[in-house]
């Protein structure tokens, strides 16, 4: 992987700590704006995977704007990335929430028909243009483990074509699609087929498409080309403007995070106790689950010394993984984590009193150390 992290020391960061490279960032944010200028499409921020706000405006130079889960992510997309658009969609927006939406949200998307029309006089009464949406279930997805799939029967998440009240289409702009999970632009390109297969009827009468996330654009193999052409030929079939909100794809590979080995122990194996938790602060790592890469490790028995990582929660299962070394581990020695930029800041926890990791922003004006946590910030929400 090319990565600049060569150009920091890891021995001089407090640990654990997340560290985001804005080298690494940039080289993905390149990969998007070249999507954006190829075919015109807008390309927004999903804050639900990466909201690491100092780097706001630095994705501000790439990208079109925010897209937020519900009212603070919304407020944090206005905030810190203000002059570019602010979308949200909620599966169920709180009415007591919707003068500070409507405030700052230029897209609204609604999950139901029903939902639009409980707070369509609300939003058209507002004294904003809100470009209004539909969130459609086209029942079509190829994520294979469910807690990550949007099409699973009974599910929540959009209306299907079966519930779609046509009468209710006063007032809206687009329709909004969100059933991948990373995967390419082949699987782009059937989920199109399938939506247009039951809401093609609706596309041309719309503004605006917008394709929601799971493209993993900035993956080595993704297949760029074909997304170009999958968006090229939906904007011009129905005249719409295209959106695609990526979250994942943003950071994907921009960040890493580094603990240092605590304890070194056996039972029946050899087992390394670090100060980073999978459980508080990798949490797709239990809940995927995947291993993440270790950088100068290999899988156990690659190299001569395995070691099962474990944290120092009291949960039994905080296991990060079994890897193996060139050197035996010991205590101080710094292990650093590959892709832990997305879905860990802005998810971890502090279970077990286990302080949060310290946040790191690596710049071309060197290292910047943003955050640091204690016992305030456990406390604080309790
Ligand atoms: C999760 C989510 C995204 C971002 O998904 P990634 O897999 O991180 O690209 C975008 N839109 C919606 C509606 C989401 O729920």
């Amino acid at each position: 992987m090319n990565t600049s992290f060569e150009l920091f020391d890891i021995y001089s960061l407090k640990t654990p700590c997340y560290v985001t490279d804005e080298g690494l960032l940039r080289k993905n944010l390149e990969t998007l704006k070249y999507v954006r200028e190829r075919t015109g499409c807008k390309i927004l921020l999903a804050q639900k995977a990466f909201s690491m706000y100092e780097t706001y405006p630095l994705i501000a130079e790439y990208l079109d704007g925010t897209t937020a889960s519900g009212l603070h992510e919304a407020m944090l997309g206005r905030e810190y990335m203000g002059n570019r658009e602010v979308h949200v969609y909620s599966p169920a927006y709180r009415p007591e929430e919707m003068d500070k939406l409507t405030a700052i949200c230029d897209h609204m998307v609604f999950n139901s028909c029903a939902q639009w029309r409980k707070f369509r006089e609300k939003v058209q009464s507002c004294g904003r243009d809100i470009k209004c949406g539909i969130r459609i279930n086209p029942e079509y997805s190829e994520i294979e483990t469910d807690i990550y799939n949007p099409c699973f029967t009974g599910s929540r998440l959009g209306t299907t074509l079966e519930n779609f009240d046509e009468t209710a289409l006063d007032g809206i702009s687009g329709l909004h699609f969100h059933t991948m999970c990373e995967q390419n632009s082949d699987t782009l390109e059937r989920t199109v087929h399938a939506a247009e297969e039951k809401f093609g009827k609706y596309f041309s009468r719309m503004e605006w498409l917008n394709f929601g996330g799971g493209h993993h654009i900035t993956r080595p193999d993704y297949d760029v080309y074909r997304l170009i052409k999958v968006v090229d030929y939906v904007q011009q079939k129905y005249g719409v403007q295209m959106y695609l909100e990526p979250g994942e794809a943003v950071a994907l590979n921009a960040g890493f995070l580094v603990a240092e080995v605590l304890d070194t122990m056996k039972n029946g194996m050899d087992i390394a106790i670090i100060d980073a938790s999978a459980a508080c602060h990798m949490p797709d790592v239990l809940e995927m689950p995947y291993r993440p890469n270790i950088i100068g490790s290999g899988k156990a028995g690659e190299k001569p010394y395995t070691y099962r990582l474990g944290s120092a929660t009291c949960l039994a299962g905080d296991i990060i993984g079994d890897y193996s070394f060139d050197e035996p581990l010991k205590a101080g020695d710094r292990l650093v984590f590959c892709d832990m930029a997305i879905y860990s800041m802005c998810k971890n926890n502090t279970f077990n009193g286990i302080n949060l990791p310290d946040i790191y922003f690596n710049t071309q004006n060197g290292m910047k150390h943003l955050k640091a946590f204690g016992y305030e910030d456990f406390k604080s929400r309790l």
